[in-house]
């Protein structure tokens, strides 16, 4: 494959044939190194778990034991942050160029590895094919966007204005030092690569935690940044479970900011507990409960096949992911018609295979939260399409849950809470001032979609619509496929606390505190 038929998540004119020949092999090759045990990485050694380690097994069956995980507990954290702040004193006065060109080879090793990375993606999450390799192509594009904002800044130093004619005014951000790197299982390498390589193109060093059920993408990544030849210590790999190490993470004294991705919950009681003595930064990107409005000038076929991807695409285990959908009552009953029927068209199983688009969800978890969620909508509405789990045949072996679509009441909670599993849920609406007010009532303000063909309908919603990522009439996904440079993922109100999200022009820079140096020139005695 040329980088011209990059796949992204919504890619079009890719050699297919060319594609799915390398990720069969990739796959194998992946397969072969299954079942291995696999430790802790701090300060450049190899060191065990305190606890119990975590057993990683493939969502698509999970007879299937990807590998063995040391699990971190508080020693081992402790010695993590120790040696992170180590190395972050030498590695924050390497030249930026440096520190430039070191991530720049990561990317490359990402790109390089990105079938091997993507088939691994698609055994531990359970993605599609082309799910897969959009989350490994992403990665590499975080990395060098990301480095290219220190280039653009020039190491974000710049000369200000003298206030008299003695003096020397420079400005310089400067990293804070130790980060606690923690991130979640859908993208466990675009997020993790992302947030820590921004972290560490900084001069930050990084302790990084990846989700339980994610473990081997995140070592995957700490030996691209290895091989890269970032110095031992500066980026510490802790696999573990969060509710055993977690806390002992983000709360060690020597951590000197969290950028964590995830659940709100977890988000927000990381965001209440971090600073004591000081104020440390905190970037949180959280969930979100995305809505996409159907309005009665919409092409109904763009809305129907938007709503499905952004819907299905992953098992809705995206923070991006369409959850929700208000549509104009007038065009009600032909959308619904046509988005069932559409959904219906999708191939379930073993996403692996080329042709699936839809696989199982993470856990077991997951698939409690969906069988409990369907139930509530089958007793407050009507469940349109799925609404069970999946268990024939070679699925039983597995978390599949059926792609859902519900009609339920305005009022009801599934249209408030993120489930994070493919459970939709539509609701008819009078005119787009009321579709715009019950999407805004939900407390996170991530994503959003509309499809309309009214102009003026276009700039109210952007205007009035509470979240950080909007589109209008995307037919590859309704409220999905953001990527790096091209749509910021910045969340609003309960899904995110920063305001200058990944993907975007601003992000860089956060990682980094200012401070002014003034010097007196000798020519003014
Ligand atoms: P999660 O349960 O919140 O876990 C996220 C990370 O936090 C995991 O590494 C988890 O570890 C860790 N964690 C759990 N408890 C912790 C604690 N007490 N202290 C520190 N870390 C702790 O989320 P998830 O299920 O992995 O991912 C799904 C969520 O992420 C959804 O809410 C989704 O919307 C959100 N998300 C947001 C974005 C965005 O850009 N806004 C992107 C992707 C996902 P364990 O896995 O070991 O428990």
């Amino acid at each position: 494959m040329t980088a011209a038929s990059k796949v992204t998540y919504t890619s079009a004119n890719v050699d297919l044939d060319a594609f799915h020949s390398q990720f069969d092999d990739a796959l194998v090759r992946i397969r072969s190194q299954s079942g291995e045990d696999h430790l802790l990485f701090i300060d450049g050694a190899a060191v065990a778990g305190s606890l119990g380690p975590i057993l990683d097994t493939s969502p698509i069956d999970v007879r299937i034991v990807l590998g063995r995980f040391a699990a971190a507990g508080q020693a081992e954290v402790d010695r993590a942050v120790t040696a992170a702040a180590r190395a972050q004193r030498v590695w924050a006065r390497v030249p930026w160029q440096e520190r430039v060109a070191c991530l720049r080879r990561a990317a490359a090793l990402v790109r390089h590895r990105k079938f091997d990375l993507a088939a691994l993606m698609s055994l531990e999450v359970g993605k599609s094919r082309l799910e897969s390799m959009g989350d490994a192509e992403e990665s590499a594009d975080l990395i060098d966007y990301y480095c290219s904002q220190m280039e653009d800044a020039g190491g974000f130093r710049r000369t200000m204005a003298a206030m008299t004619p003695i003096e020397r005014n420079t400005d310089v951000l400067r990293p804070y030092g130790v980060f606690a790197c923690i991130s979640p299982f859908n993208f466990p390498l675009a997020l993790s690569a992302g947030m820590s390589s921004a972290a560490l193109v900084a001069g930050n060093a990084v302790v990084f935690k990846p989700a339980e059920d994610t473990p081997w993408t995140g070592l995957k990544l700490y030996e691209i940044f290895r091989e890269a030849g970032l110095p031992p210590g500066v980026f510490n790999y802790v696999s573990g479970r969060g509710s055993e190490m977690g806390d002992a993470l983000w709360q060690h004294p020597g951590i000197d900011g969290v950028v964590f991705t995830g659940s709100k919950d977890v988000g927000l009681n990381i965001y209440r507990g971090l600073s004591r003595g000081w104020v440390k930064p905190c970037l949180l990107e959280m969930g979100g409960k995305n809505a996409a409005l159907v309005m009665e000038s919409a092409d109904l076929d763009a809305a129907a096949e938007g709503v499905m991807r952004s819907a299905f695409g992953l098992q809705n285990q995206k923070c991006s992911a369409t959850s929700r959908v208000y549509v104009h009552r007038a065009v009600a009953a032909p959308f619904v018609e046509k988005l069932v029927r559409q959904s219906k068209g999708m191939k379930i199983g073993d996403p692996t295979e080329r042709d699936v688009l839809f696989g199982p969800v993470i856990n077991e978890r997951a698939v409690a939260r969906f069988e409990q969620a369907a139930a509530q909508a089958g007793r407050e509405g009507k469940i349109l399409l799925g609404g069970r789990r999946l268990t024939e045949g070679r699925l039983a072996h597995g978390h599949y849950v059926a792609p859902t679509i519900a009609s339920v009441p305005l009022s009801s909670s599934l249209f408030r809470d993120e489930l994070f599993v493919p459970l939709l849920v539509i609701g008819e609406v009078p005119d787009l001032a009321t579709a715009i007010g019950e999407a805004n009532k939900a407390e996170y303000g991530l994503t959003a979609g509309i499809f309309t063909r009214d102009p003026a309908e276009i700039d109210r919603f952007f205007d009035e619509i509470e979240a950080g990522v909007c589109y209008a009439n995307k037919r590859t996904g309704a409220t999905t496929g953001a990527w790096p440079g091209a749509q910021p993922f910045c969340g609003w109100k309960g899904s995110g606390s920063t305001g200058k999200g990944g993907c975007g022009p601003y992000y860089v820079a956060q990682f980094m505190r200012e401070q002014s140096r003034t010097v007196i020139t000798e020519s003014g005695r």
